[in-house]
């Protein structure tokens, strides 16, 4: 038989249960359905038909060649080679990014046995074994550098650790990968993160890789990408069946994801494509590529599904000029508590590609750039590090006033229960009221510190705490070779 005459019949294999009841075998608290009914899923329909024996075939042949070319790449000890920035950006992304596929593995796992309908459970194995070589290449690739830079153990390293941008991207991704419902998780991770947002770590970076003439990392992210646009199909409809029988609780499940991605993807990709990347190379700024790659997408998303425009898009707009700005400031002050080496990406020529980017950053941000260069110049380096710790958020665990401008740094603040939450934006604290019992425990960094779990209590006590060894801490990639540039 041809897999057409099969193929509807084997997705909808299901059977009667008969030793346990339907509620005990799929609880509401992992399947996620609520107010949807059974019947409803009958209509969750995917477009990527795939067997497993197609499955097996076609991943067999994206493996061999993305090994293929990490081995050559390896061999031929390219990565030695790179430009400092570059170096930056890829080690940023196998520390932040190279669990997660891990994570995502149990995200997918828990779609193949809870999911709501056959078919959903039937192509969600095959995510998961998508992830699973996700984390499995990068790992490859991090372990075949680490003789040349032990920066790559923070690979498996990084999600072990208490470093502040981390658990930052756990406290979003713990949340959505880890501690969500499969509905919850397919409209936050496989919607908003996979199909909307990795489209540019994975799409830019290669490209931005391969200019570089990192061959290895650009070959991993796009045979990666390929596979992520086809598991990526699982947010679609069922984010369509949430909106027709829940319509707020789809709005408030798509705004709140993708504010959180935003900032996530303001820590990570928003410093990597404007500042570490060499400005040679650079295609697109940030805000262009986010643009025209996710706020349109999401919002004709959005309007597809009768649902509203995001009710903060005003804040969203000016983040968008700002947000990356500001936590890339932050990351390279704060550089001792990094395990790579970030570049400042401000000498004159890149101060000129800024400035045109983006009309707003001199006077948000070159202000504070100017003081940096002022005392690195005068040899103050003693200025130029930082000697305390910034508020915190207690949503998204960045830093205060690293969401908008110089001029909106007002924090947001909610009491609840015994105490006081402080946020870095309006959508932040209503995130937080969305659901308030799932955040209430956490403690930031910051928290942490007051309750004198960090000691001795200073910088070397956090870097400590933080997993920071002294082969890894972060120090200007550049040695601050581009401040003489304003000595002049
Ligand atoms: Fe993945
Ligand atoms: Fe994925």
């Amino acid at each position: 038989m041809n897999r057409d005459e099969w193929y509807d019949l084997a997705r909808d294999l299901d059977w009667t249960l008969s030793y346990v009841d339907e509620k005990q075998a799929f609880p509401d608290e992992w399947t996620g359905a609520g107010a949807i009914p059974s019947s409803a899923w009958k209509d969750w329909d995917e477009p990527f038909r795939a067997s497993y024996r197609e499955y097996v075939r076609v991943q067999r042949e994206k493996d061999a060649g993305a090994y293929a070319v990490k081995e050559a790449f390896k061999r031929a000890r390219g990565f030695d080679r790179l430009d400092p920035g570059h170096q930056a950006a890829a080690m940023l992304h196998m520390g932040a990014v190279a669990m997660v596929e891990q994570m995502a593995v149990h995200m997918e796992a828990r779609f193949a046995r809870f999911a709501p309908s056959p078919r959903w459970r039937n192509i969600a194995v095959y995510g998961m074994l998508d992830e699973i070589r996700h984390a499995q290449l990068n790992l490859s690739f991090s372990h075949d550098l680490l003789k040349q830079a032990p920066q790559f153990d923070w690979a498996v390293k990084a999600f072990h650790t208490n470093e502040w941008g981390i658990l930052a991207v756990r406290h979003f991704l713990d949340d959505t990968l880890l501690g969500s419902s499969c509905v919850d998780s397919a409209v936050v991770t496989n919607l908003t993160l996979e199909h909307g947002f990795t489209n540019m770590q994975f799409v830019a970076f290669a490209a931005a890789a391969m200019d570089a003439g990192d061959v290895g990392f650009s070959n991993i992210l796009s045979s990666i990408q390929t596979d992520e646009a086809r598991h990526a199909q699982q947010g679609f409809p069922t984010a369509g069946i949430l909106a027709r029988f829940d319509r707020k609780r789809a709005q408030d499940l798509l705004d709140a994801s993708f504010w959180r991605s935003l900032r996530l993807f303001h820590l990570l990709t928003g410093p990597a494509m404007d500042y570490y990347t060499p400005v040679h190379l650079r295609k697109q700024s940030f805000k262009e590529f986010m643009t025209e790659w996710i706020v349109h997408h999401h919002l004709r998303v959005l309007d597809d599904m009768g649902l509203a425009k995001p009710w903060y898009w005003d804040q969203f707009m000016l983040s968008l000029e700002h947000g990356h700005h500001a936590l890339h400031l932050g990351m390279w002050f704060w550089r001792p508590t990094l395990w790579f080496n970030p570049c400042a990406g401000v000498s004159r020529v890149e101060r000129e590609w800024l400035v045109e980017k983006y009309p707003g950053w001199e006077d948000s941000w070159g202000v504070l750039w100017d003081e940096i260069i002022r005392n690195v110049n005068a040899g103050n380096m003693g200025k130029a590090y930082p000697e305390t710790l910034p508020a915190l958020c207690n949503l998204c665990q960045l830093p205060l006033g690293t969401a908008l401008d110089r001029h909106h740094l007002r924090p947001y603040t909610t009491t609840y229960g015994p105490r006081l939450y402080h946020f870095c934006s309006e959508p932040c604290q209503w995130i937080f009221g969305l659901d308030p019992e799932r955040y209430a425990g956490h403690m930031n960094v910051v928290d942490r510190f007051l309750a004198g779990q960090i000691q001795p209590m200073n910088l070397e006590g956090a870097l400590e705490w933080m997993g920071i060894t002294h082969d890894v801490m972060g120090n200007d990639a550049f040695q601050y070779r581009w401040a003489k540039d304003y000595a002049r």
